[in-house]
């Protein structure tokens, strides 16, 4: 196939300095946990973007010197001639498939703590840093001088091991150069405090030290916070946000801008539309004849074209549509749009870094298992056998493990006990703000539609007779969970008194609409995105809703999603009463009564219905019932019965992408020794 005319605008070069990227595919710095500890694994990421068609692959936060140190998050650093080297086999990799490469040189100033390096902080005054109870120190004359050393040192080991764009970056509320800027950070005297002109002074100095270090032969690019959203003490981009481009417009030979703090940049679907950062990014393209690249998570390529031709965007920026497909450049440019994995904007691959965990995406589960198993997007093992297999349960696990079975050229049954397919995501993308969320349904369905090899057969609940009848050589049961009814969960070991009375309903009857007596009080011991949601749509339906949490925050576990905040503020907004840091004890006729979990203090409430929202048990009815007959499975044929997704074991909706893929990708080939994966050598050579 050949793609669209329209859209070759999108695959014109772009000239940015010295360098030129081949597409106008870009794709911006973002994290993902892997740091300069697992190099390879984070080579190989990158990698297969750089494969995929993207014209720039960019590294994450690359810390410029031990006083910047976000330790014990994974990060990437750029500190001496070891970095120099772990980092060019990323550069290489990268460069193999005619990418770019770029490097966001940073340093983080009193938004790290330095728990690694025991380094105080820096900052433009003296202020507390983000959590520890330790300050940053404001940095004198000589500190800047030497942070502008580093950060000259670090242009010029960048660019040896290979980088094309170093970056200055200023953007994310993360970073020294947004903090000089800001009035609500720099409360200096001096020349780099005060006026605009002076908070502007550093930035101007570091692109001027980078283009005169490097600039010959790399291009510098400048990411930058145009509006921080804490008003006018900020940069706001009607005001100082805005004169700051104007002053600094054709300096850099790139301007990559966003918005500030992450959480504005990296909107979750339910607070932002594709394309959300528009009004920003319109107010820049008419002050720098530079070119100018941001992200909203695009993944329609007629947003794309539209924002170009519109004059908002000179070049495509995406983090997450490229994580949710590395070959999206790919696909729009052979015209094989239907392929397109699109992002479903969960944030889930965000709450990698943040959580600690190397990243994960709901939508592509070979992310970041690229080096240590072997996992590329596009490509698939041949099957190893003429084995058939039947899988039962048509949700994101079953539907992942068919699709990945079926490219492998198995001849796969599908068989799914409803009319509709997607289980969990088909019920739940119906909620307020989660309509994204049937991409992973959607994007699998048409996928399947092209395998011949793969039958679907809807209104399907099978028995283990039935299953028996099949003849199958392997079953996978990806029949999925159900929400407990009785409490139990985190904080209640026992269910909790009163749970089978009828006021009392689970997660799915209020999906399945149910009538409910007010007002609701919904039990939240989960803590992800579900309890959350639900008081938002029972709020909307005009119900008085009363949200409990043992937690402090609700919905607290969407801090490492970004949400908790935009979360907690819509609710109280929506008018939701929040109970935090009380459990449920007790359910009566009528009432509800709550401790308080540090002092066991008893309160009762009204209750005319009761939502739990606390833990999950997996539907395994039929694994078991099949297991407990072993002559029968093997007089029927049937070699193996595995569970996977969440009748396995329930998690979010990416364990069980992830779960339904591996056993797709290991069924007659089983990874080659113990170890699940291939962990990264460290090298021992002495120093
Ligand atoms: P997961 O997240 O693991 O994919 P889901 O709960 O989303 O799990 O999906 C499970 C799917 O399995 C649902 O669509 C459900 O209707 C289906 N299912 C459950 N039991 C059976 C059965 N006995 N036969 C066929 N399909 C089943
Ligand atoms: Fe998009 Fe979610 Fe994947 Fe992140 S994890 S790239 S938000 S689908």
């Amino acid at each position: 196939m050949t793609r669209d005319p329209r859209y070759d605008i999108l695959f014109e070069p772009m000239k940015i300095g010295p360098v030129t990227l081949r597409n106008r595919f870009y794709q911006v710095p973002h994290c993902n946990g892997l740091g300069s500890i697992l190099p390879r694994g984070h080579a190989a990421m990158r990698e297969v973007k750089a494969e995929g068609g993207w014209a720039a692959v960019c590294t994450e936060i690359l810390s410029i010197h031990p006083s910047s140190d976000s330790w014990p998050f994974a990060q990437v650093k750029l500190w001496d001639e070891h970095d120099v080297k772990s980092l060019s086999i990323l550069t290489e990799a990268v460069h193999r498939h005619g990418a770019l490469a770029g490097a966001e040189l940073a340093h983080g100033g009193f938004a790290v703590a330095n728990r690694y390096t025991r380094e105080v902080p820096l900052a433009p005054s003296a202020i507390p840093n983000r959590r520890d109870p330790w300050q940053a120190r404001a940095m004198d004359r000589a500190d800047i001088r030497a942070y502008r050393g580093w950060h000259r040192r670090a242009a010029l080991q960048a660019r040896k091991a290979g980088f094309d764009i170093i970056y200055v970056y200023a953007a994310d509320d993360l970073e020294l150069l947004q903090f000089f800027l800001s009035r609500r950070r720099n409360h200096r005297g001096d020349e780099y405090g005060g006026s605009l002109e002076n908070r502007v002074r550093l930035l101007r100095e570091v692109i001027e030290d980078t283009k005169d270090a490097v600039g010959d032969s790399c291009a510098v690019a400048v990411r930058y916070a145009i509006d921080e959203f804490s008003g006018p003490d900020g940069l706001v981009s009607d005001g100082e946000g805005r004169e700051i481009i104007e002053m600094l417009a054709e300096l850099p030979d790139l301007w990559d801008v966003k918005v500030s703090p992450w959480a504005e940049d990296s909107l979750s679907s339910r607070f932002g539309a594709e394309g959300f950062q528009e009004p920003y990014h319109a107010i820049v393209k008419k002050l720098t004849t530079k070119p100018v690249v941001g992200v909203g998570r695009f993944t329609s390529p007629d947003t794309m074209i539209s924002q170009i031709k519109r004059g908002i965007l000179d070049i495509i920026g995406a983090a997450r549509p490229s994580i949710a497909d590395p070959f999206l450049p790919k696909k729009i440019e052979e015209g094989r749009l239907e392929d397109i994995r699109e992002c479903i904007g969960c944030n889930v691959c965000v709450s990698g870094y943040t959580s600690g965990a190397i990243i994960r995406c709901t939508q592509n589960p070979t992310m970041g298992e690229e080096y240590r198993r072997g996992w590329h997007p596009e490509r698939v093992q041949r099957k190893q056998s003429e084995a058939e297999i039947l899988v039962v349960g048509a949700g994101p696990a079953g539907l992942e493990c068919a699709t990945v079975l079926g490219k492998r050229g198995y001849q796969v049954r599908l068989a799914e006990a409803g009319r509709e397919l997607g289980g969990r995501v088909a019920a739940e993308s119906r909620l307020p703000g989660l309509a994204a969320w049937i991409r992973v349904r959607d994007h699998r369905v048409q996928q399947l539609s092209k395998l011949p090899t793969v039958e679907i057969f809807r209104e399907s609940r099978l028995t283990p007779e039935e299953i028996r009848e099949t003849g199958a050589d392997h079953v996978v049961i990806a029949t999925g969970c159900a929400w407990r009814k009785d409490g139990v969960g985190r904080h209640n070991h026992r269910a909790i008194p009163g749970w089978d009375g009828a006021s009392v309903v689970t997660p799915e009857d209020v999906m399945a609409g149910r009538a409910l007596a007010g007002p609701v009080i919904l039990f939240d011991d989960d803590d992800y995105y579900l309890g959350g949601v639900l008081a938002e749509k029972l709020r909307r339906d005009g119900h008085r809703v009363i949200l409990v949490t043992p937690s402090p925050l609700v919905s607290a576990w969407t801090q490492f999603t970004l949400e908790q905040e935009k979360i907690q503020k819509r609710l109280i907004e929506l008018d939701v009463g929040i109970v935090a840091n009380h459990n449920l004890v007790r359910i009566d006729a009528g009432h509800v009564e709550l401790a308080c979990i540090f002092t066991d203090r008893l309160t009762r409430h009204e209750a005319g219905s009761v939502v739990m929202v606390t833990a999950r048990l997996p539907i395994d009815a039929l694994y078991h019932e099949l297991m407990v007959a072993p002559d029968a499975l093997r007089a029927a044929g049937i070699k193996s019965v595995t569970r996977i997704g969440d009748c396995l074991a329930p998690g979010m909706i990416a364990h069980a992408v992830y779960s339904g893929h591996r056993h797709a990708r290991e069924l007659d080939a089983p990874p080659a020794d113990d170890l699940p994966f291939r962990p990264e050598p460290l090298d021992l050579t002495p120093l």
